[in-house]
């Protein structure tokens, strides 16, 4: 593990649910892991704590409850790094005292990270550098959602960009800090085997799914203006179709890579009012039962019987360039599914004349699944001989090359990683402006669809794979969604 120099990291929404659940601790286990000095300063900001002593006890809560086994000195020692500044974000009142106590540490990388409502991070932006603490040692992240389409994207992007240059704007997607997705660059780019087959000659098409179980839960004003598409697709699930299709960089530096998924985003065939009906399907969740219990449909949770709001979407994208031409993405993702799972299925093609007696049973396409979650995951379906005397029988075995499990490496969290990176100043897997505006072009003309067409979301039951249609999708083409997760 390589120590980084002392930062300071302030936490705009440090009450909040994000940062108890995922950056208190991620920071918390970096530090247990030697990664984080003694000198720095972890500062949350939020209105609600009058003391950094509360403060203090609400996040030492917060950790014991994420990591197993955290050891109590090691705690109380990281707590020492841990500070409060009660402020409302909104109001000038308060900020010059504000500033002046994050100047005390002097020189050194100071990350603003806003974990609040998006509607703040204008304010807030415009305030960090109306105080002087947009320096050039200074770096701001933020979260998604950003904006809710291309023109409010736009205008989030121009108010980061008037107080921080591009080099400092850290926009987070924490599916790209899971281990799989950078096995999935590792595979890809550091063997010969896979990038010679990685293309439409010898690839049949790609599923991507982010499945849910859970339904609103606490964020239903936000989702129910949201839905499935501006939440999941917009972000995570176009950014896992970039990893996938992007041609190889010349390095692993940021804009290398970046440059590269932006092509991406723009060689995506368009999806607007003449084909919306074809390739994409919406579902809106009823009761059912999901992970063995009753439960409600999305209008009764919501309380609002109206909603238009698709808790689910199934679609086809295809990547206009000639690696890909002729290639189906599919992608699905959707609340209130019977199983949790997030997963790319890269799909070869059909051996092109078989040798087989039909005794020998199928010969089944080969198969690169990459699991990014419950359990990170990496597996290569190959045929084989079945062992054993009587006669030639194939057998499909998963080749599984996630070796976590071997080396005895505990799979880290994907803030962990991200947040060293935002101090290190490494870019690489972090959004530019350019790819989250390109991905806001493509959505947007399938949601203009979705609103001039009156047909509703349609129905599926909590604890189903979305509606019939999204079924009918794929099996239209002569497919069918993988079946470890359907
Ligand atoms: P949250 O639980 O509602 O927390 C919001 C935080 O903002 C609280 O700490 C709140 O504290 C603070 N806050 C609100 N108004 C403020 C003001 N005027 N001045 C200073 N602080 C203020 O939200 P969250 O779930 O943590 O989400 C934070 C951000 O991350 C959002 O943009 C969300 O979309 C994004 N996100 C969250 C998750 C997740 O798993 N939670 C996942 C992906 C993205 P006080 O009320 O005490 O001021």
């Amino acid at each position: 593990m390589i120590a980084v120099d002392p930062f300071d990291l302030v936490i705009f929404g440090g009450t909040g649910d994000l940062a108890m659940r995922k950056l208190l601790p991620a920071l918390f286990r970096r530090y247990a892991g030697g990664q984080v000095p003694n000198e720095s300063r972890i500062v949350g900001v939020a209105r609600s704590h009058d003391s950094a002593e509360n403060y203090r006890g609400v996040v030492r809560e917060a950790i014991k409850r994420a990591v197993a086994n955290a050891d109590a000195q090691t705690l109380e020692n990281f707590l020492g790094l841990v500070h409060y500044y009660g402020l409302d974000a909104t109001q000038d009142a308060g900020w010059r005292e504000f500033a002046d106590t994050i100047a005390t540490s002097g020189e050194r990388v100071r990350v603003f990270y806003l974990s609040t409502s998006p509607d703040l991070f204008v304010g807030i932006c415009d305030r960090l550098r109306q105080y002087g603490l947009n320096g050039k040692d200074a770096r701001v992240v933020i979260e998604k959602p950003i904006g809710h389409d291309l023109a409010s994207a736009t205008a989030i992007n121009n108010a980061v960009g008037a107080a921080f240059a591009e080099s400092q704007v850290f926009r987070i997607d924490h599916y790209l800090g899971k281990e799989t997705v950078q096995n999935l660059l590792a595979l890809r780019f550091g063997n010969v085997l896979f990038e010679p087959l990685w293309n439409a000659a010898h690839i049949d098409h790609v599923q991507i799914t982010v499945a849910e179980t859970v339904g609103l839960e606490k964020r239903a004003t936000y989702y129910d203006t949201a839905g499935a598409l501006r939440d999941m697709v917009q972000n995570h699930m176009l950014q896992l179709l970039c990893m996938v299709a992007m041609e190889a960089p010349a390095s692993l530096d940021a804009d290398a890579v970046r440059d590269e998924k932006l092509k991406v985003l723009r060689s995506l065939k368009g999806i607007d009012q003449n084909n919306a009906i074809l390739f994409t399907v919406r579902g809106q969740y009823r009761a059912g039962a999901t992970d063995g219990a009753p439960v409600r449909g999305y209008p009764e949770d919501l309380g609002k019987p109206t909603s238009q709001t698709e808790t689910f979407v199934a679609l086809k994208a295809e990547v206009g360039n000639w690696r890909w031409a002729g290639v189906p993405f599919y992608l699905r993702t959707g609340k209130r599914l019977p199983q949790r799972v997030s997963e790319i299925v890269v799909q070869f093609r059909s051996i092109p004349h078989s040798i087989f007696a039909p005794s020998a049973g199928p010969v089944m396409p080969n198969k690169l699944v990459l699991r990014l979650q419950p359990d990170e995951a990496v597996t290569l379906s190959l045929m084989i001989k079945s062992p054993g005397p009587g006669g030639l029988r194939l057998q499909e075995v998963p080749l599984d090359m996630s070796f976590a499990e071997a080396f005895g490496v505990a799979q880290p969290d994907a803030y962990e990683r991200l947040l060293l990176d935002v101090v290190r100043g490494n870019l690489t897997l972090f959004m530019r402006r350019d790819e989250v505006e390109a991905a806001w072009r493509w959505i947007d003309p399938i949601l203009a669809a979705w609103e001039t067409n009156p047909e509703a979301p349609k129905a599926y039951t909590s604890g189903t794979w979305g509606p019939s249609a999204a079924v009918a999708l794929i099996e239209r083409d002569g497919r069918t969604w993988h079946e470890d997760a359907a």
